[in-house]
């Protein structure tokens, strides 16, 4: 047996229909925001993410399967969404095309982490992102749309934090304060702070470090260094929020670690993960797309962790039982059997059957394992009839019933034509319909 590579995972039935959930609860939520779905490519040129991602950050410098094509040119596996949905916009021109430049995409993301409980190499991601407005409004409207996706998913007990980390003129500044005041405690700094505080001392609030702690509490918070323009954003997002119901909580500890964040930072952490995980992160990026060669447009978004959504999700009741199991007595009733399923499968029921000639006992034990509401069977009996045995598998009652008549029956009283979805999916998002 060759077994999946270290940090990849596959995901099985049984599982699957939670991220099938998830994924629709996705698709649904950002329709109604406006967000036209795109797919990009999982191998992008290096140097989208070394410019993008940023030549300083962990994800460039050690976790890229960066590797030289067959035709001598650099190519990665995306660790990340986002610079790959501003090659896009840029390339495609995408704002000629959109009246406002609302995308989102869904796939996979490539980074080589040391594998841990629920941390893989090859995870999934949701990445959602908007193009061309600076609007505080905006700021305000992708939180709560991602407020609003959590909840829609199920997940209680989430906290959403936001931050301000100001933009490219007010930042020096800050990050000047921040190398004052670490001072003489930059020895007390764990090896990686110390190495941050040189590079990019914004960079020190991401650890995790315990010693670190009490340091990284006392340094200065980006919000009491922001220029007027990034004060007024700020305020407007944060008030906005609180119009539109969103509880928040401001945490200077929030700067996110990646280059090209401006303004607006936030993540919604906790569920049932607990506060220390965050199961979504983004902000503005509003110089990235400039920086990657395209018009100075402004940027907003976010990802989240699809691996994290799913697992954070309640549990779900399961895939739903299969409507007909059919069993074939008898060569002359093989044939009539799978035109049988066939009528069935028409009619948006699931149908299965038995291969190969096997007995009615080992048919019956296979239509057991498969939990089918009914089995339907067919036999010389039958088929001189013109009728199928129905044996209903939840009441054990068994009935008669004409051929032409079955495929009514079960699909008429028992069974909505499409999949059911769990009532949280159908109800309205917001605050106050009906908690
Ligand atoms: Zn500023
Ligand atoms: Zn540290």
């Amino acid at each position: 047996m060759i077994p999946a590579i270290r940090g990849t995972h596959d995901i099985l039935p049984g599982e699957i229909e939670r991220w099938q959930q998830a994924e629709q609860v996705v698709r649904d939520i950002c329709g109604r925001y406006g967000y036209r779905e795109i797919r990009t490519p999982v191998i992008e040129r290096e140097e989208l993410f070394a410019k993008g991602t940023g030549e300083t950050t962990d994800i460039v410098q050690k976790e890229m399967y960066a590797f030289q094509d067959k035709g001598g040119e650099r190519v990665t596996l995306r660790p990340e969404a986002t610079p790959s949905m501003v090659r896009a916009f840029v390339e495609h021109a995408l704002e000629q095309h959109l009246p406002t430049v609302k995308i989102f995409s869904l796939g996979p993301m490539f980074r080589y982490e040391r594998p841990q409980k629920g941390r893989y190499r090859q995870f999934h991601q949701l990445d959602v992102e908007v193009f061309g407005v600076s609007d505080a409004a905006l700021d305000a409207e992708v939180i709560e749309m991602a407020a609003a996706l959590v909840e829609a998913l199920g997940i209680e007990d989430a906290e959403v934090v936001v931050n301000s980390v100001g933009c490219a003129e007010c930042r020096p500044a800050f990050g000047r304060a921040l190398v004052t005041a670490l001072g003489d405690r930059e020895a007390d700094l764990c090896g990686d702070c110390r190495r941050r505080a040189a590079v990019n001392p914004l960079r020190i609030f991401d650890c995790k470090v315990p010693s670190c702690q009490p340091i990284v509490d006392a340094l200065p918070h980006a919000t009491d260094y922001l220029c007027d323009a990034c004060r007024s954003h700020f305020d407007a997002t944060t008030g906005l929020l609180e119009a539109l119901g969103v509880a928040f909580r401001v945490s200077h500890r929030l700067v996110r670690g990646l280059d090209y964040y401006t303004r607006t930072t936030f993540e919604i952490l906790g569920g049932r993960l607990g506060a220390q995980n965050a199961l979504l992160g983004g902000g503005r990026y509003d110089g990235l797309v400039r920086r990657l060669g395209g018009p100075d447009r402004a940027g907003i978004g976010f990802a989240a962790g699809m691996e994290r959504l799913v697992l954070a999700m309640p549990d779900g009741s399961g895939p739903r039982a299969p409507d007909a199991f059919i069993v074939a007595l008898g060569d002359a009733a093989r044939q009539p059997a799978h035109l049988l399923a066939r009528d069935l499968r028409r009619a948006a029921l699931t149908a299965l059957i038995d291969y190969g000639d096997r007995s009615m006992k080992a048919q019956l034990r296979r239509a057991n394992r498969t939990s089918a509401r009914h089995v339907l069977i067919l036999g010389d009996d039958e088929l001189a009839q013109g009728h199928v045995t129905v044996k209903d598998m939840t009441s054990g009652g068994e009935t008669r019933v004409g051929r032409d008549d079955v495929v009514r029956n079960l699909a008429g009283d028992l069974l909505p034509a499409s999949p059911e979805q769990p009532a949280r999916m159908r109800r309205p998002i917001g605050r106050d319909d009906g908690d």
